[in-house]
């Protein structure tokens, strides 16, 4: 039987940034993936926005994550020629009711020490983006885009080249203890692995539920929250991203920008007992309607359903937001074993960051 030093299940950003630290620290990696391409799901159902950080309870891993994760990608971004920009986004308050509540994030911005927030008034807006109409905006230079395929691409790449492999169509049926190890079942063939590191996204849970020695207990369970999107066929007249204030359980119906201009709004937060992607156009005129709030001018003919994603959440409706949890050894007393809950947003952002806390917990030097 194959042995190896670390079975990562699931090729999407974390799982092949995980896969990447591993490799580059000389340990003999296999990446096992059920699609049959990498990046399949939420990896490329998101906004691909670069977070500054502004939103998250202070001392999480959200926060810390994010905070470093967001440094760590533009230096690999520059690094590699993975295509991103750093932008900027505005967060509006459209009526003098939000003032307090923009005020507010901006407070919580600056303790978290994301560097560089500003708040303007409607004036100063008008000078960065003249077709925005809001009272006032909160200015955050840090954020930006990236194009998540392109960086999926550079770090499986960088992964192959320290000598990982990947394995498509390879879903994970079993992970049982062994001296030593972890015996692991895929798609028809079995490993030995001195390391097992659960990435499987949407279905870290379901993952987790087969392994032998871990205890039901430490399975948090998984509430999905489904974020639409519609995009706009036609130039927009932003340079920046334009958020609202953030709503319960997401950032709010926001405006963002592809690297090659092309705009969407969205994701919106519907909670949902299954997966599915679809995009009712029944929609369009809730998603009309908050375009309208950032942008009066609109074409509402432009404006078409798009795509959408799930997130993984580990809280449900009117319960406080979770954290990511990223369970090691010192959780569940597992040996070489890494189970990755919860990573929604900002897990693209933290994507790097998150594979340095793998390998903290894993006791590997990245
Ligand atoms: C609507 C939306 C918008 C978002 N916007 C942003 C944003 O702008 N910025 C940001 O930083 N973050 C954003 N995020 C969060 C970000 O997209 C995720 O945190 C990140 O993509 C999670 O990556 P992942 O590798 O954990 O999961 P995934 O990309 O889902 O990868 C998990 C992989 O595991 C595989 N898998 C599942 N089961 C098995 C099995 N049994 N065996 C083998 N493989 C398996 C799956 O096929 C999949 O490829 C957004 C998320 C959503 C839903």
């Amino acid at each position: 039987m194959d042995r190896i030093d670390a079975l990562v299940i699931g090729a999407g950003a974390i799982g092949l940034a995980v896969a990447r630290s591993l490799a580059r620290a000389g340990r003999s990696v296999l990446i096992l993936e059920r699609e049959g391409r990498f990046g399949a799901v939420t990896s490329s159902r998101n906004s691909e926005v670069i977070h500054a950080g502004l939103y998250y309870p202070p001392g999480s891993l959200k926060e810390r994550l994010c905070i470093a994760g967001r440094e760590l990608l533009y230096a690999y971004c520059a690094e590699r020629g993975v295509p991103h920009r750093r932008c900027g986004k505005l967060v509006v308050a459209t009526d003098a009711a939000e003032l307090h509540a923009l005020e507010a994030l901006a407070a919580q911005g600056r303790a978290a020490g994301v560097a560089g927030l500003a708040l303007v008034d409607a004036a100063a807006v008008g000078v960065l983006e003249p077709a925005l109409r809001c009272q006032a905006a909160l200015h955050s230079p840090l954020t930006g885009i990236v194009d998540s395929h392109a960086l999926m691409v550079a770090l499986l790449a960088e992964a192959e080249d320290h000598g990982a492999l990947i394995a498509y169509r390879a879903p994970v049926e079993a992970i049982d203890r062994q001296a030593g190890g972890w015996l692991v079942r895929a798609g028809g063939t079995r490993l030995l692995a001195t390391m097992v590191v659960n990435a499987a996204g949407l279905d870290a849970q379901a993952v987790a539920a087969r392994i032998d020695a871990l205890a039901p207990a430490l399975i948090p369970p998984l509430h999905l929250a489904k974020g639409r999107y519609f995009t706009y066929s036609g130039r927009v007249p932003f340079t920046r991203l334009i958020y609202p204030l953030p709503v319960p359980g997401g950032l709010g119906t926001h405006l963002t920008l592809d690297l090659a201009g092309a705009a969407r709004f969205g994701p919106d937060v519907s909670w949902v007992q299954a997966i599915d992607y679809v995009v009712d156009p029944a929609e369009r005129p809730r998603f009309l309607a908050a375009a309208r709030r950032i942008w009066p001018d609109i074409d509402p003919d432009r404006l078409h359903p798009g795509y959408a994603g799930i997130r993984p959440k580990l809280s449900g409706p009117g319960e406080p937001a979770a954290d990511f949890r990223i369970d090691g050894p010192a959780r569940h007393g597992l040996p070489g074993l890494v189970n990755l809950f919860g990573i929604e947003s900002p897990g693209l952002t933290a994507s790097l960051a998150i594979a340095g806390e793998v390998m903290a917990q894993l006791g590997i030097e990245a």
